[in-house]
């Protein structure tokens, strides 16, 4: 039933969704495929300005105690890439960055723009690979001349890591260009799926552009008006060879975030997700993360201030075009927010 998207299993979720091509502020394939997942799921669907997605699904009669909150979920659709910047007379494209791009790991990539068109990344001639920038770095479309390059792509066109994902070690783990964020977006969606009597009224906020700063989710918590949020993002693992040391592992279970450069995370309802957490058995561990921000950071901020937590999924090699989740993780992720919302939040 492949083409069902309700029962679709939480690894085919995050695979169909990481193979979609999503720059920042470009995510309308990503939005219509949630929006089709989505749909049969939730009591209300929309829309916003910006392009953010809103899932909602009310609290059900039954079982619950504590004050229904309103609780909000944001994961961001988006994913980083390059936008050109200008065509020289050979047809070779010059671009910039659309967030968090490494000139060292797009060097010998292949690069896909969002009417297909595929391109290859090389550079300048170089004496030493530290001179290496994106601003001595182009694309190759094939074209003969300018003319043709222009024929295909334009300036401001985006194009995204041109990478498959692949399911590694018996299906187990996902190598993909863009876990970050739709291992995220799978989970919530899959929460959605499972979350048979929620004790709140929950919305789903697919966002947009959070590579280039969180943009989405600002306007996003303004119009959810949460009493409560929670990112779910992925977050880098220590567990490599001379990786920066960090205490989260692949394989170890859902990142309970502590802190990154975007949030202190709510230590009430950071004490909650561990409690809930060890009641149902979900492997966690706690991230401290010294780089980075997530929607967290604005959602918290916003209003009068929102209590706001993260859950990660630890993810290798984060921002290339071989990001690395193991299944396990998001499965737990998706078990905690479950336990979470069909529960009182007493906060
Ligand atoms: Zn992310």
């Amino acid at each position: 039933m492949a083409n069902d998207v309700t029962s679709l299993a939480l690894v085919d979720r995050i695979e169909r969704l990481a193979n979609l091509t999503g720059p920042s502020g470009h995510e309308a394939p990503v939005r219509r495929e949630i929006r089709a997942q989505v749909e049969p799921l939730a009591d209300e669907v929309w829309e916003d300005a910006l392009g953010n997605l809103y899932a909602v699904k009310r609290p059900r009669d039954g079982g619950c105690s504590g004050r229904p909150r309103k609780v909000m979920l944001a994961a961001h659709m988006d994913e980083i890439g390059v936008v050109v910047t200008h065509i020289d007379e050979r047809g070779f494209l010059r671009f910039a960055a659309v967030g968090g791009v490494s000139p060292a790991v797009l060097l010998g990539q292949r690069v896909v723009f969002q009417d297909g068109t595929v391109g290859v990344v090389d550079a300048e001639h170089l004496e030493e690979i530290k001179d290496l920038k994106l601003e001595r770095m182009f694309i190759d479309i094939g074209a003969p001349n300018a003319e043709r390059a222009r024929e295909k792509v334009s300036v401001g066109a985006m194009a995204t890591y041109h990478r498959t994902a692949e399911r590694l070690d018996g299906g187990r783990r996902l190598a993909g260009k863009a876990m970050d964020d739709r291992a995220g977006c799978g989970a919530v969606i899959e929460a959605l799926a499972r979350l048979e009597r929620p004790c709140h009224e929950v919305t789903a906020v697919f966002t947009v552009q959070e590579e280039v700063g969180s943009r989405g989710a600002r306007p996003a918590a303004f119009r959810v008006a949460p009493d409560v949020a929670l990112a779910v993002d992925v977050t880098a693992t220590g567990d490599t060879p001379k990786a920066r040391t960090m205490a989260v592992s692949l394989g170890q279970g859902v990142a309970i975030k502590v802190k990154d450069r975007s949030v202190i995370t709510h230590p009430g309802l950071r004490q909650l997700l561990v409690e809930r957490a060890r009641q149902h058995g979900i492997p966690y561990q706690m991230e401290v993360l010294d780089f980075g921000g997530t929607d967290a950071g604005p959602i918290h901020t916003s209003r009068d201030g929102v209590p706001s937590a993260v859950l990660s999924i630890p993810t290798r090699y984060v921002h290339t075009p071989g990001e690395v989740v193991d299944l396990g993780d998001a499965e737990a992720t998706v078990r905690l927010l479950v336990q979470l919302l069909q529960d009182e939040i007493p906060l």
